[in-house]
């Protein structure tokens, strides 16, 4: 028999050899299933927050089995879904880097989820994309994608790209790999999560059991995105406490705590706030009321800023507010209640400076402009950086999360999957030059 002939892909070529037929219809059979996650559990320590992720780990667990080079797949009891594609490096095991990938199960509550029934728009040709139920997604928004196709619903439902995107596109390098073994890799390990959208995913995930050195989420937009950068973010509740009294003899008894209430937010900041601010402004935000009586009242707010010591700051504005709202209010109790709820990765990547590095070699590679942003939220992988593994995000692909809008073009899924091959290949690539 003669010798198979082994052609190592130049990385600008890797984008050729991704199976766009294969991810595609992963992706489309994932975005099918309503793998919602449920805020109302995100008090409790209920993870998963429902049961069809769990139905959609064991769908996966399956996906990943039938992946010939994948081994040690496992579906925890929290539904968090791990395996291991073992380095090709011929290198003592000590020397050869595991790198992380990770993307989130569940999906977005802000639109229906029922029934999602994605539609391909090929080679989309410009104007607003119409889809049924009203929905229009305006030309700006489409302006770089003419000729590629795009994934979209029928326009009554969210999409699901975030993050199912993520999972097609891991999936399938991991296909690639399986069908590439000349390609050298560092030791891959993967992690499919629940829960990111509730924030509550990786509260019970084990870091050091995952045994990773650094890792990228691909839970980003636009191909040749690296976010390295989120949020400190802490959740405020101000308590204010009255006396009820009938209104008919309320005079010099009755306390009113929504008074008070009110009193606060008309003294809140108007440019602190999310609709006055952008890119790296920090805010606070009042975000619901919760009790409303004369008796007692409630707020929620939370505080974002970049910098830990302005957040800091903020709440100290805050508690200075609680000061006047008092004097303001005789005899109304008013309660300031601050949670920590993420830190900004930053400082943690920091740590390793090589995990932005090999990826913004990997995004060169692939032919794309880096987009270096900060993310004005927080991400899986601040809470997985702040535990010991440096996690910037990378791009998925998709576009107006969150929404009935949500789109995801074929041609962006093809990029960012051929970003992770190429920033795996710069893992490796630096071992050579070490040894
Ligand atoms: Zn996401």
């Amino acid at each position: 028999m003669p010798k198979k002939v082994e052609i190592a892909i130049p990385p600008a070529q890797v984008i050729n050899f991704i199976n766009t037929n294969r991810m595609v219809t992963n992706f489309v059979g994932m975005a099918r299933i309503d793998t919602v996650s449920d805020e109302s559990k995100a008090e409790t320590n209920q993870v998963p927050s429902t049961e069809s992720q769990r139905d959609f780990a064991y769908m996966l667990n399956e996906q990943l089995k039938n992946i010939r080079s994948v081994k040690n797949v496992v579906v925890d009891k929290f539904a968090v879904v791990t395996a291991t594609l073992p380095s090709n490096v011929q290198m003592s095991a000590k020397q050869i880097p595991t790198v992380g990938l990770f993307a989130h199960m569940d999906i977005a509550d802000d639109v229906p989820t029922d029934h999602i029934t994605p539609r391909i728009h090929e080679k989309y040709k410009g104007g607003d994309l119409k889809l049924d139920h009203g929905t229009v997604i305006p030309k700006e928004e489409l302006i770089e994608l003419i000729g590629d196709d795009i994934i979209t619903t029928d326009g009554r439902t969210l999409l699901g790209a975030d993050d199912k995107a993520g999972i097609a596109e891991i999936i399938e390098v991991l296909h690639f790999y399986d069908e590439h073994p000349e390609i050298p890799r560092p030791k891959i390990r993967i992690g499919f999560t629940p829960d990111e959208e509730i924030g509550r995913g990786l509260d019970f995930f084990n870091v050091k059991k995952f045994g990773a050195s650094a890792a990228y989420t691909i839970d980003g937009s636009v191909p040749g995105e690296l976010e390295a950068e989120t949020f400190n973010a802490h959740m405020v509740k101000i308590i204010f406490k009255g006396t009820n009294v009938h209104p008919g003899f309320a005079k010099g008894k009755m306390v009113n705590s929504l008074r008070a209430l009110a009193d606060f937010i008309t003294k809140l900041p108007r440019n602190e706030a999310p609709e006055t601010t952008e890119g790296r402004q920090g805010y606070i935000h009042p975000d619901s009321i919760e009790d409303r009586s004369v008796e007692e009242s409630s707020l929620t707010l939370i505080v974002r800023d970049f910098n830990y010591k302005g957040s800091l700051s903020r709440i100290k504005k805050l508690e200075k507010l609680v000061e006047e709202v008092r004097k303001l209010n005789p005899g109304c109790t008013i309660e300031m209640k601050v949670k920590e709820q993420y830190k900004n990765m930053k400082e943690y990547i920091a740590k390793k400076p090589e995990v932005i590095n090999y990826a913004k070699q990997g995004i060169k590679d692939t032919g794309l402009q880096l987009i270096e942003k900060a993310i004005r939220g927080g991400t899986d992988g601040s809470s997985l950086s702040v535990m010991g593994l440096p996690t910037p995000n990378l791009a998925a692909g998709g576009h107006l999360f969150h929404s009935k809008k949500e789109f995801l073009a074929v041609g962006d899924m093809k990029k960012c999957a051929a970003t992770i091959i190429n920033t795996m290949s710069a893992w490796v690539r630096e071992l050579g030059k070490r040894t």
